[in-house]
């Protein structure tokens, strides 16, 4: 009899720690899962492979768009320039530092618009990829 209370002892023994390894990797799996969810809705690519996939401009070719003041840009554009930045939606000053695309000529904020182009080769207003003459020339000398 004693034996066999052991037995019986031992295996719940087990059992309950079998369970509490189940829910700790149960509780991780969720967490891990439920943490991925906001970032990769079904069907994209997983968060740490893009990391190695650039869909985006690279910082060279980034740099080759021309950079210009706001007060540079009115002048440039007069009535049709517009005020405010498309990305974050904030009025340009005269001071504000614009990157405009070579390709469609709309201009927004240089650090709104280079981190949007690391991320996405399209304009962010126009979806035209704005860069196909910068892109072609460093395709050619690379
Ligand atoms: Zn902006
Ligand atoms: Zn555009």
């Amino acid at each position: 009899m004693i034996e066999a209370q052991y037995v019986v002892g031992f295996s719940l023994c087990i059992g309950t720690i079998l369970f509490f390894f189940l829910m700790i990797a149960t509780f991780f799996h969720l967490q891990r899962t439920s943490a991925y969810q906001p970032q990769q809705p079904a069907g994209t690519v997983p968060v740490h492979s893009i990391n190695n996939f650039h869909p985006g401009i690279d910082e060279a070719t980034l740099r080759q768009c021309p950079k210009l003041l706001y007060a540079e840009a009115k002048l440039h554009q007069g009535n049709s320039t517009i005020s405010c930045c498309s990305i974050c939606l904030a009025d340009y000053n005269d001071t504000d530092v614009l990157r405009m695309l070579p390709d469609c000529s709309h201009i927004f904020h240089l650090k709104c618009v280079d981190s949007w182009l690391r991320l996405h080769a399209t304009c962010p207003v126009c979806r035209n990829s704005p860069l196909p003459e910068v892109m072609a020339s460093v395709e050619v000398t690379s």
